[in-house]
This record gives C-alpha cells, sequence and structure tokens, in this order.
C-alpha cells in the first residue's frame, strides 16, 4: 500500500460529502478535489483549507479517466437517494447509481486505485432480522411493479460488480453501508429551495417550521435506527487509516437510535418546542399510497450489525437521538425559519 497523497470525493457537495470532506481538510493532510454539481452545503461556511471544487457530472465526457488517473483514492458518494423518486423517476435512480459507476468502477480496477463506494441499507430490502449482517443477511427484494426496489437493486449490482472486480481483478475497495444518517444540511425543503418529497426528517422539519402536521406514513409504526453525521463522518475518515478495511463491505449505522417514525416525531415535535417555544404542530396520519403513490412499498424494520466496522475502525457511535436534535434544527431554524415565515403572510 503506497502512502496516500491525494483523494477525490465523486458526489462531495451533498449531504454526507459535505461533512466528510470538511472533516478530510479538518483532519488530513490529503491533497482534496471535489466533484459535485452543486457545492452550497459545502460553501455555507468556510473551508478548513483549500479543496479544488469541479463542477461536474460523473457522467461528462473524459472526467471519470482524469479524476482516477489524478488520485490514489477514489470516494464514490452521488446516487438519488430519496425513495419519493425510486417509483417516480427509475431509470434516473438505476443510471445514478449503477450505469454511470460501471466505469469508474472499471477504471479503478485497471489502473489499482482505491475505491471507497457509498452504498446503502436499502439493499438489505425487506430483510428485517435482528439485526443486518454485511456477510450472512439476505438482501430480499420487493416485486419489479414495486418500484421502489429500482435504487436498491441499482446498488446491489453494483456491489456485485465491486465484489467480482475485488475478487477477480485485484481491485482494492470498501464498500460503506450507511443507516438512515441524519443531521445539519439533510435534504431540501420543499418549496423553498426543492420540490416533492425529501426524507423523513428534511419533511418533519417543513412540517414543523410551517406550522402544518407531520405526515405519518401508514401510522408511523415502521421503524429506523438513525446515524448521526458527525459520528457517520468519523467512521468514515478512520477508514482511511485502515488497511484491513479494504476488500470488506461494512455497515455505518446506530442501532442504539432504533425507535419508530412516529417516536421520531414526537421527539422532534418536543425538541422543536424547547427550541422555539409551544408549538401546535401535531402528527397526522397519512397512506403511503397517497403519500408516495403507487409502488412504494415500504420496509418495516431497520437495524444494523455494526460489530464489523467496531473491530475494524475502533469505532462506536455516540450521539442519541435526544442529543443531536438540538443542532439540527438550529441549523433548519436558522437557514428557513425567515422563508418560512413569508410564506406564511
Ligand atoms: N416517512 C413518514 N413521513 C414522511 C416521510 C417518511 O412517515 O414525511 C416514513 C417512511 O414511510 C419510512 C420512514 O419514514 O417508513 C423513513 O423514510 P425515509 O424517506 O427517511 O427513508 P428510508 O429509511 O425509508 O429509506
Amino acid at each position: 500500500m503506497h502512502p496516500m497523497r491525494s483523494i477525490a470525493v465523486l458526489g462531495g457537495g451533498g449531504f454526507l460529502g459535505s461533512h466528510f470532506v470538511r472533516g478530510l481538510l479538518q483532519q488530513t493532510n490529503l491533497e482534496v478535489e471535489v466533484v459535485d454539481t452543486c457545492f452550497t452545503k459545502l460553501e455555507s461556511a468556510p473551508l478548513p483549507r483549500a479543496a479544488r471544487l469541479t463542477r461536474a457530472c460523473v457522467t461528462q465526457q473524459g472526467l471519470i479517466e482524469r479524476v482516477v488517473e489524478e488520485h490514489e483514492t477514489i470516494v464514490s458518494m452521488t446516487a438519488i437517494c430519496t425513495p419519493a423518486n425510486y417509483n417516480k423517476e427509475p431509470l434516473a435512480v438505476i443510471d445514478a447509481s449503477y450505469t454511470d459507476l460501471v466505469p469508474l468502477v472499471q477504471r479503478c480496477s485497471e489502473k489499482k486505485r482505491y475505491l471507497i463506494h457509498l452504498s446503502t441499507c436499502e439493499v438489505y430490502g425487506k430483510a428485517e432480522s435482528e439485526a443486518l449482517n454485511e456477510t450472512s443477511s439476505p438482501l430480499l427484494l420487493g416485486p419489479i411493479p414495486a418500484e421502489r426496489w429500482s435504487y436498491a437493486c441499482a446498488k446491489q449490482l453494483l456491489e456485485r460488480v465491486i465484489w467480482a472486480h475485488m475478487t477477480h481483478h485485484g481491485l482494492e475497495a470498501t464498500i460503506i453501508r450507511p443507516f438512515n444518517v441524519i443531521g445539519p444540511q439533510m435534504d431540501y425543503l420543499p418549496g423553498f429551495d426543492g420540490e416533492g418529497t425529501p426524507r423523513v426528517l428534511a419533511n418533519f422539519m417543513h412540517a414543523l417550521l410551517c406550522g402544518e402536521a407531520l405526515p405519518l406514513v401508514d401510522g408511523g409504526a415502521q421503524r429506523r435506527a438513525f446515524l448521526y453525521v458527525d459520528d457517520f463522518t468519523e467512521a468514515l475518515l478512520g477508514l482511511l487509516r485502515c488497511p484491513e478495511a479494504r476488500g470488506e463491505i461494512i455497515n455505518l449505522g446506530n442501532p442504539e437510535n432504533d425507535i419508530s417514525i412516529a417516536e421520531l416525531a414526537a421527539q422532534m415535535i418536543a425538541a422543536y418546542s424547547k427550541h422555539q417555544g409551544p408549538k401546535a404542530s401535531t402528527p397526522e396520519l397519512v397512506s403511503a399510497d397517497s403519500f408516495y403513490g403507487a409502488g412504494y412499498d415500504d420496509v418495516k424494520r431497520r437495524v444494523p450489525d455494526i460489530h464489523k466496522a467496531s473491530a475494524l475502525l475502533q469505532w462506536r457511535p455516540s450521539t442519541s437521538l435526544e442529543a443531536m436534535l438540538p443542532a439540527i434544527i438550529d441549523d433548519y431554524v436558522s437557514r428557513y425559519a425567515g422563508k418560512a415565515r413569508g410564506a406564511a403572510t
């Protein structure tokens, strides 16, 4: 293994990427190139030191070849990863998570570069065992008309391509499966800086800021284990110092924050009231069909087994939901409260 000098982060302007890039600039002396189509999140506060920002899509002619040529390590984070889009634009979802990235995997394999690929816990699909394990849990996707599974299927197939390159062609790679990472700067808010339905945290924040009801899809009994973005970033940075992680698939999640969506709504209402004074928002039951349209197929429960990450990276996520909510609410209030007030008048 050569000493690492430079790293490229594809999709580094997004939610996970912008937190990770800040960590890279703060905690390493690597040369950093960030490739994305938008840098609003990265540019929202001064960067700790300079990074090369390349405004481009990974499909741009010659981009992958150039980036792989110039960097020893490539982190791939580009995707369309909001469940509301999986059944609305499945072809774009499949291209972004599979078709557009096959050339990257091939190139890293040919040029012997280290690839860190961000996959997803969605690959486990409907497997709802106690704790989902990287190498022993089955990956159970729904039928083809349930188009929600277009994302998981594309992500799984790319994992299989990476695995085949590792096993048969000497590629050095690590596949990361993040579980419901949340934090400041997540997603957009519909009507303010995007359209459609973001993931649950942003949707609930939107409702709280606008004094509307928090939509509980099918009652909110479904459960997720939420990982704070700082814990996630710490693990990803640890990966760069861990040669043993090469060749591995690794879950990153926080099993201790396993709660129902109804409980999440209650905790967010309480935390928001503490921050902003008592507010009138309450949860409201909505059906999945009316909320997401046909082809949405929810996952009831998703809890990670994180023994591998803990052993390899000496990592343990430490942020409880209660501890992370104030910073998240603070971020959304500072960015959107004025706009929400403006929209209401
Ligand atoms: N959900 C909800 N209200 C919303 C958005 C999502 O009840 O406004 C539910 C959704 O049906 C799912 C869970 O919250 O069961 C998490 O959804 P999210 O889109 O954040 O991501 P997922 O974990 O499903 O990939």
